[in-house]
């Protein structure tokens, strides 16, 4: 069992990030796995290095520990290049000049969530004169054609989740116009190529995972399907999204608040359902009891889906 923190580089960690990291280092270990650590640094805007060295120290600091890695993304744009040609070379792509303005005004809402919005599928109907005009006015981005093909899977927390890829995800980015990998190829190639088997992230990206699934299976169909779990928002018994506040707190307002390694971890933990009572403990303590069966029984009925309330 190998499990990931694939943190993103691109600000201080959160409760959020940490609740995540902490049950996918939990799942991992409860099954004598590994972690690895991935540095998502795709974007060079936003990433900084800063950043980088703090969530190591964070990760460090809070007995979050990692067995191989840091891997960067920014070392892996060859593998990315490769995939983005073999499925050019299958006629899987085609270049999208919309805007984002044309792209949020063309699109089409998920019919049964209300979590996605659909690319409407614009660039997907010019004619090759079109594109050869347009390609001399401006650099485009490229997306990925989708099949009408409903993609289902069991989630660890949630249970089963599908989706049908032309109705609720419609044809996705897989490089943006600057020329960079878009996450949804880079995470797909970098879970298969590290050997990760077990994923364990935030709920928001639940409704990426079909179409993760159905790229990965195209781009690495040597490679078994992944497990997956989504950690939930917390919400409280009247149904109210349970500390926001900490959700939202960045790792210097915890550490100010709640002193030590252990009084952090205690705290989400107890936040998110782990333990009984807010006290300090350690990743490596709360290992001894941790089942992800068990945890997934004990916060069913204490979730819900963001895009939900
Ligand atoms: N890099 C993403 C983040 O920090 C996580 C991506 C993933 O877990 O697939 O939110």
């Amino acid at each position: 069992m190998k499990g990931r923190f694939a943190p993103s580089p691109s600000g201080r960690m959160h409760a959020g990030n940490i609740y995540a990291a902490l049950v996918a280092w939990l799942v991992a270990h409860a099954q004598g796995g590994t972690i690895v650590l991935r540095i998502e640094d795709l974007d060079q805007e936003r990433s900084k290095a800063e950043y980088c060295e703090a969530i190591l120290r964070d990760f460090a600091w809070l007995g979050l520990t990692w067995d191989e890695g840091p891997f960067y993304q920014h070392d892996r744009i060859g593998d990315y290049d490769e995939a983005f040609h073999w499925l050019s070379s299958h006629d899987m792509l085609y270049p999208c000049f919309c805007t984002r303005a044309e792209i949020a005004a063309n699109a089409v809402r998920a019919p049964h969530f209300g979590e996605k919005r659909v690319y409407a599928g614009t660039c997907r109907k010019l004619s090759s004169e079109e594109v050869g005009r347009l390609m001399r006015l401006k650099k485009p981005s490229w997306r990925v054609k989708v099949p009408h093909e409903e993609i289902s899977f069991i989630d660890g927390v949630y249970g089963r989740y599908t989706q049908n890829l032309a109705l609720e995800c419609g044809d996705f980015l897989v490089r943006r116009a600057d020329g960079a990998s878009a996450y949804q190829l880079a995470v797909v190639l970098d879970d298969a190529d590290e050997g990760i088997d077990s994923i364990v992230r935030g709920v928001d990206l639940l409704p990426s995972t079909p179409q993760q699934l159905w790229l990965r299976r195209l781009v690495r169909p040597e490679v078994d399907d992944p497990q997956y779990a989504h950690v939930p928002l917390l919400v409280s018994s009247d149904g109210k999204r349970l500390a926001k506040r900490d959700h939202d707190a960045s790792i210097d307002e915890l550490k100010t608040r709640y002193k030590t390694a252990a009084g952090v971890i205690g705290h989400i933990a107890f936040a998110g359902g782990l333990i009984p009572n807010d006290e300090p403990i350690m990743p490596e303590e709360l290992r001894s009891h941790f089942s992800l069966l068990s945890y997934s029984d004990s916060i069913s009925g204490k979730i819900a889906l963001p895009w939900a309330s």
